[in-house]
């Protein structure tokens, strides 16, 4: 009867981490992404012809799109 006894002391412990792994793994997953690449709208560089995210583009007076300020300053000077 004893061994029966620790006999469900041993499923009840091992369940009891198994529903905390899993609420960890659910935590992992509701934390905040980085935005995927896919979503963020690409833009491409009228220097190099590179695409890049528009957030992190670079543009002249005339709303040309560049991937950085050195190619900005390039493309104005050719
Ligand atoms: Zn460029």
């Amino acid at each position: 009867m004893k061994l029966l006894l620790w006999a469900g002391i041993i499923v009840a412990v091992i369940w009891i981490l198994r529903s905390k792994k899993s609420s960890a793994k659910v935590d992992s997953t509701k934390a905040p992404q980085p935005p995927l690449a896919s979503t963020e709208a690409m833009l491409s560089c009228a220097h190099c012809k590179i695409h890049f995210p528009a957030s992190e583009a670079v543009f002249d007076s005339s709303h040309t799109a560049f991937c950085s300020a050195e190619h900005r300053a390039q493309h104005v000077v050719r």
